[in-house]
C-alpha cells in the first residue's frame, strides 16, 4: 500500500511539475506574444502617426508644386506672351494688335506683379528668351516688401543655367520643376539663403516654335520649415533630392551643404540600409544604421514627386526614430500585459499549489487513519508480533509480545531478537537467522512448543511462525508468537482432574463391586435357609390334615416362593453388575424357545382369560444364551399378562441377516393393558423402579425384571425400548444381534 502511495505521490509531483512547466510555458508564450503584440501595435501606431505626418507634409509640398505647375502654364498663356512673340518676330511691333514690344512687356509685367502679390512665397517671375544667351525679357521680383519690375538694363543672361538648358528641350506645354537649390544672383548664392524651386515652361511663337521660357521662382523656405516641425521630439526629419543631397537636416548647416561644398555628405553616406527586423517586416519602415554613431534607426520614407513631367526626379522625405527609443516604447507598452500575465500565472500557480497541498493533506490524513487502524489492530492481537530487520534488530513489537516476555515496548525496540531466547540458544539462533529466506510462513519446531526467555529469566513456552517480508524495498522477518503458558497451565489442571476422576471411578467401581458381591453373598446366605423353610413346609403340608393349618401353610409357601423370585432377581442383577454373569452362546432352536415361553406363560394368561398369541418368523436355528433369552421373554410377557385385564398379549418375532454370520432379531411384546405415562416409561428400566408406588400393592413385583432384561439385551448387542399409552396398552421392543447357526460347529441345539 505504501508502495502504491509512493507511486502516486511521484505521479502527483510529476503532474504538478508538468503543470508548472505548462504555466511557465504559457507565461513565456504569453510574454512573447504580448511583446510581439505590443511591438506590432506600437510599430503600427508609430507607422500610422509617422505616415500621417509624412503624408500631410508631402502632400502639402506636392500640392505647392502642382499649383506652381498650373500657375506657370497659366502665366505662359496670357496674351502678352503671344504678343511679345509676334513683336519679336516683327522687329519690335506686333502688327496683329498694332502693339509695340515694350507695351506687351509692360502688360506682362503688370500681370506678373499681380501674380506675385497674391502669394508671398513666389519671389520671381520671368520671361526668358531663347536669343542672346537666353537673356531675360521680363523679370518681376520681390525685393524686401515690395514687388519690383527689373529695369531692362538689369536683365541678365541665363544661358548656362541648368533649368534653362533642361527646359529648352521640353515639348510645348510641358513644365519642368527644377531641383530645389539655393537661389543665386549673378552666380552667387543669394543671402540670406533662399531655397528655391523653379517651375519652367517653354512658350511658342505664332509658328509654333519655342521662343523662350516662363520661369517662376518659388521660395520653399516656408515649406521646409513647416516640414521640419515634428511633434515627437525623438523623431528627426530629413529631406533629400534624388541625388541624396540634404534639403532638410536636423543639424544646422547640413541642409544645402552640397551647394557650398561639392564633397558634402549625402544620405547614402550617412545611413546604411540594414535588413528588416521582425518588427519592421510587413510595414513600411526600414532600418538604417548611422555611419557616424552606429545607431540604428527606423525610417519611414515618402517620395514627393516634383511635377507630373519628371516622374524620376522626386524628393525624399524621411522620418527617423532611434530603434532603441522604439524598443523602449514597445516594452513600456508591453509591461501592463506582462503584469497581467504574471498575475494570472501567480494565481494559477497558487491554485495549483493549493490543490496539491489539499490533496497532500487529505492523503496524509487518510494514511494516518490507516496507520492508526493497523497499529490498533496489531496491538489488539492476542498473538504476539515482532518484526526484525536483516540484522535481527527488533523494529516493531506489539503489546501481546511485550506481555508474553515481560518487557515494555521501548525496552525491546532496537534490541537484538536473541534477547528473547534462552542464553544457550542465542549463538546458534544468530547463525541460523542469517540463512532464513522463507517467504511462506514456517512454524518453528514443527508445531512442538519452543521456549523463550522472559525478562525475569523464566522460560515461556511458545509457538512461533516466521516469514520473510519486504517493506519499502527492505527485507524483514515477521514473527507471530503464541504464548502457550496458559494452555500449558490449563492442560496440567485438566490432567490432574482426569487423574482425580479416574481415582474416583476406580473407587466407585470397587464400591459397586463390593456391593454386588455383598448382595450375591447375602442372597446365597438367605437362599439356603429359604430352601430349608420351603422343603420343611412341603413335608409339613403332607403331614397335616387340618384344613386351616394347610391353608396357612399354602400362604407361607407362596410368600416363600415370591421371596425366592426376588432373591433370584437380585442375584441375577448383582451378577450382571459385578460382571460375573457370562452368556453361554450355543446353538438354539427358535421353535423350542417359543414353545417353552408358551408353556411357562400360557397358564397364567388363560387364568386371566387372556389370549396369548405368539408369531415367530426367525431362522429355525440361531446361536445364543437360551436361558437368558427365555428369561427376557418371560419377564416381558409376564408383565404384559400382569398389567392386562382383558384383550390379548401378543409376541411377534422377526429377523434380518446382517452379513453371513449375524442376525438382527426383533422381538415385539404388545398388550392391551393399563399402559404408562411418559414419565413412568422413563423410569421403568432402572433397578427397583416401578411405574407408580401402588404397583407392588396391586400387582406385586420387585421392580427388577426390566432392569435385568435391558442389561441382558445390551450384553447381546441390543436394547429394550417401550412405547405406551395409559389405558390402551404397551409395546416393548427388544432388538438383539445373534450369531447365525453354522452346522459345521457340530454342536447339538440347546
Ligand atoms: P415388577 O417385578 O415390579 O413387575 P419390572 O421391572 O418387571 O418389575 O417392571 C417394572 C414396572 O414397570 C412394573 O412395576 C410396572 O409398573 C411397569 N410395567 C412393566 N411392564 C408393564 C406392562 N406391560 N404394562 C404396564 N406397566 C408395566
Amino acid at each position: 500500500m505504501s508502495m502504491m502511495k509512493g507511486v502516486s505521490d511521484r505521479w502527483l509531483l510529476g503532474l504538478l511539475l508538468a503543470m508548472c512547466a505548462v504555466v511557465g510555458g504559457f507565461m513565456y508564450g504569453f510574454y512573447g506574444y504580448s511583446m510581439d503584440q505590443s511591438a506590432a501595435r506600437q510599430a503600427a501606431e508609430f507607422e500610422t502617426a509617422i505616415r500621417l505626418e509624412l503624408e500631410q507634409k508631402a502632400s502639402k509640398f506636392a500640392d505647392g508644386a502642382q499649383k506652381l505647375e498650373r500657375d506657370v502654364g497659366f502665366l505662359a498663356s496670357v496674351p502678352p506672351i503671344a504678343g511679345i512673340a509676334r513683336a519679336l518676330d516683327n522687329k519690335g511691333l506686333d502688327a496683329q494688335e498694332s502693339t509695340p514690344l515694350d507695351l506687351w512687356r509692360e502688360r506682362l509685367e503688370a500681370i506678373y506683379q499681380a501674380y506675385l502679390a497674391a502669394d508671398d512665397q513666389l519671389f520671381q517671375v520671368r520671361l526668358i528668351g531663347n536669343q542672346d544667351g537666353a537673356r531675360e525679357i521680363v523679370r518681376v521680383q520681390r525685393q524686401a516688401d515690395r514687388i519690383a519690375v527689373v529695369p531692362k538694363a538689369d536683365l541678365q543672361r541665363k544661358g548656362g543655367r541648368d533649368y534653362v538648358i533642361r527646359a529648352q528641350t521640353l515639348p510645348s506645354g510641358a513644365v519642368y520643376l527644377s531641383p530645389v537649390t539655393l537661389n543665386r544672383e549673378l552666380g552667387q548664392i543669394e543671402q540670406p539663403e533662399r531655397p528655391t524651386l523653379r517651375a519652367v515652361t517653354p512658350v511658342d511663337n505664332a509658328r509654333g516654335k519655342s521662343y523662350g521660357l516662363v520661369v517662376i521662382n518659388f521660395d520653399v523656405g516656408g515649406f521646409l520649415s513647416e516640414l521640419a516641425k515634428v511633434n515627437d521630439p525623438a523623431v528627426s526629419i530629413y529631406l533629400t533630392n534624388p541625388g541624396g543631397d540634404y534639403l532638410l537636416h536636423p543639424q544646422a548647416g547640413q541642409a544645402f551643404a552640397f551647394e557650398r561644398d561639392a564633397a558634402a555628405r549625402r544620405w547614402q553616406d550617412d545611413f546604411l540600409p540594414l535588413p528588416d527586423s521582425r518588427l519592421t517586416q510587413g510595414n513600411s519602415f526600414h532600418r538604417f544604421r548611422a555611419t557616424a554613431t552606429g545607431k540604428t534607426y527606423l525610417v519611414a520614407e515618402r517620395s514627393i514627386p516634383l511635377g507630373s513631367f519628371q516622374p524620376d526626379s522626386s524628393l525624399n522625405l524621411r522620418l527617423l526614430l532611434p530603434e532603441e527609443v522604439f524598443m523602449a516604447r514597445v516594452s513600456a507598452g508591453a509591461r501592463p500585459q506582462l503584469l497581467t500575465a504574471f498575475m494570472a500565472s501567480l494565481i494559477i500557480a497558487a491554485a495549483l499549489l493549493g490543490m496539491y497541498l489539499r490533496l497532500m493533506f487529505v492523503r496524509n490524513m487518510e494514511a494516518e487513519q490507516q496507520r492508526e487502524m493497523l497499529e490498533t489492530a496489531i496491538d489488539s492481537l492476542q498473538c504476539g508480533m515482532a518484526m526484525a530487520d536483516r540484522k535481527g534488530i527488533l523494529q516493531r513489537v506489539n503489546r501481546a509480545l511485550c506481555e508474553a516476555f515481560g518487557y515494555t515496548e521501548s525496552e525491546l525496540l532496537g534490541q537484538s531478537v536473541e534477547l528473547l531466547l534462552p542464553e544457550e540458544k542465542r549463538e546458534q539462533h544468530a547463525l541460523l537467522r542469517q540463512t532464513f529466506t522463507a517467504t511462506q510462513p514456517v512454524v518453528l519446531g514443527g508445531g512442538a512448543p519452543v521456549f523463550g526467555r522472559r525478562r525475569d529469566g523464566s522460560a515461556v513456552p511458545l509457538q512461533i511462525g516466521l516469514v520473510n517480508i519486504r517493506v519499502g524495498g527492505q527485507s524483514y522477518v515477521l514473527a507471530s508468537v503464541l504464548d502457550l503458558s496458559q494452555r500449558f497451565a490449563y492442560e496440567e489442571a485438566l490432567s490432574a482432574q482426569n487423574a482425580e476422576l479416574e481415582l474416583r471411578t476406580a473407587e466407585a467401581e470397587s464400591a459397586s463391586r463390593a456391593k454386588s458381591s455383598f448382595l450375591t453373598n447375602m442372597s446365597h446366605e438367605i437362599r439356603t435357609p429359604l430352601h430349608g423353610i420351603m422343603g420343611l413346609a412341603t413335608i409339613l403340608q403332607r403331614k397335616l390334615d387340618d384344613p386351616i393349618a394347610r391353608e396357612l401353610l399354602g400362604k407361607l409357601m407362596s410368600a416363600a416362593t415370591h421371596m425366592q423370585d426376588v432373591l433370584n432377581n437380585v442375584l441375577d442383577l448383582a451378577r450382571i453388575e459385578s460382571g460375573k454373569l457370562t452368556l453361554s452362546i450355543r446353538p438354539l432352536s427358535t421353535q423350542a424357545l417359543f414353545d417353552k415361553l408358551q408353556s411357562i406363560c400360557g397358564v397364567a394368561a388363560a387364568n386371566k382369560g387372556l389370549n396369548l398369541r405368539i408369531e415367530q418368523a426367525l431362522p429355525e436355528m440361531l446361536q445364543g444364551d437360551v436361558v437368558h433369552l427365555l428369561q427376557m421373554l418371560v419377564n416381558l410377557v409376564g408383565n404384559a399378562i400382569k398389567f392386562t385385564e382383558q384383550g390379548e398379549v401378543s409376541v411377534v418375532a422377526t429377523a434380518s441377516a446382517d452379513g453371513p454370520t449375524l442376525w438382527r432379531v426383533h422381538l415385539l411384546v404388545a398388550d392391551t393393558g393399563i399402559g404408562m405415562t411418559e414419565a413412568q416409561q422413563a423410569r421403568i428400566f432402572e433397578a427397583f423402579e416401578q411405574a407408580d408406588g401402588s404397583t407392588t400393592r396391586r400387582y406385586g413385583g420387585s421392580g427388577l425384571g426390566l432392569a435385568i432384561t435391558r442389561r441382558l439385551a445390551r450384553m447381546m448387542d441390543g436394547d429394550v425400548t417401550v412405547a405406551s399409552t395409559p389405558g390402551e396398552g404397551s409395546r416393548f421392543t427388544v432388538d438383539l444381534c445373534l450369531p447365525a447357526y453354522l452346522p459345521a460347529d457340530g454342536q447339538p441345539p440347546a
